[in-house]
């Protein structure tokens, strides 16, 4: 056993070639084999011995496994979530949602919460987290990664205000089941064009069902935002997560629909984010037409 400080060192040089993030992915395998938070584990480093099982841990990552499935946990909005190779690891870009549920429900807190696709379910437990006097329902269609989200809300203390639904929105009819009135409707369904090459720790460690949809990645919002109307109250949102090329086609989607559309970057700067509103001017201009 050596010091645990030059162990990182040498380890973070190692996974320079499969990481953008070499020093973190150490920093977190470290504190993980160590069984203590990254901050304890930076504050005592000098008097710390590297402990046994890092070098497997080094290992692994170095073999592109994310570091979120070699310990088991992914921090999201401020919070621990449990994650798998059943779920989407949450991305810190998808956090932009949560920032403009919290803008835009600054006034008037939303009562019901809808998450299309909730995986490991960080978007809506994040949520609920927020808005304390919440309700949320998540739809999901694999059983494996609603049992992960059912986990995340009893280990969050939010299983009470959480409801989870198998559900498939390819099938017809899937609404039905999920209710209506939400006044905050929060999706980051799959978006990947089939032909797109992903990095290999996402395209070899990742569920494929929660990341492709179809020869352009539009498949998914082709159905979901024609059922928004079903879903979303009078004075609701919805907040689409869209990959960083994708915002004119899914404008297109939600304007067809009836929508205005709003569009934020992530902290990258990259496209990121539609806000869809119903277009409450319609019915008037209607009226007096
Ligand atoms: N942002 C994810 C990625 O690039 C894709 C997430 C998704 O399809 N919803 O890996």
């Amino acid at each position: 056993m050596g010091n645990a400080a030059r162990a990182l060192r040498e380890a973070a040089q190692t996974l320079a070639e499969i990481s953008d993030t070499p020093r973190l992915d150490a920093e977190l395998l470290m504190a993980h084999a160590l069984r203590m938070e990254r901050s304890q584990l930076l504050l005592k480093l000098p008097d710390l011995q590297c402990p046994a099982e890092f070098d497997a841990l080094i290992a692994r990552r170095q073999r592109s496994e994310p570091v979120a499935h070699i310990i088991g946990i992914k921090e999201f909005w401020g919070l621990d979530f449990q994650v798998s190779p059943d779920v989407l690891i949450p991305r810190p870009d998808s956090e932009l949602l949560l920032e403009e549920a919290v803008r835009l429900h600054a006034d008037a807190p939303p009562a019901r919460i809808l998450d299309l696709g909730t995986g490991s379910g960080a978007l809506l437990l994040a949520a609920l987290h927020e808005f304390p006097d919440a309700q949320g329902v998540g739809i999901e269609a694999s059983a494996a990664a609603l049992q992960i989200a059912h986990n995340n809300a009893d280990a969050l203390g939010l299983a009470d205000r959480a409801k989870f639904l198998l559900l498939d929105w390819t099938l017809p009819d899937w609404t039905g089941a999920v209710g209506h009135d939400y006044d905050l409707l929060l999706a980051n369904p799959p978006y990947v064009a089939t032909g797109v090459q992903l990095a290999t720790d996402v395209a070899d460690f990742e569920p494929r069902q929660a990341l492709f949809a179809g020869k352009d990645g539009l498949d998914d919002y082709r159905i979901i935002i024609p059922a928004l109307a079903q879903l979303l109250s009078p004075t609701g949102f919805a907040l689409l997560e869209i990959g960083y090329d994708q915002a004119i086609p899914v404008t297109q989607l939600a304007l067809d629909s009836g929508y205005s559309v709003e569009l934020k970057q992530d902290l990258s700067g990259n496209d990121r984010l539609l806000i869809l509103r119903p277009e409450k001017g319609l019915g008037f201009a209607e009226a007096t037409r």
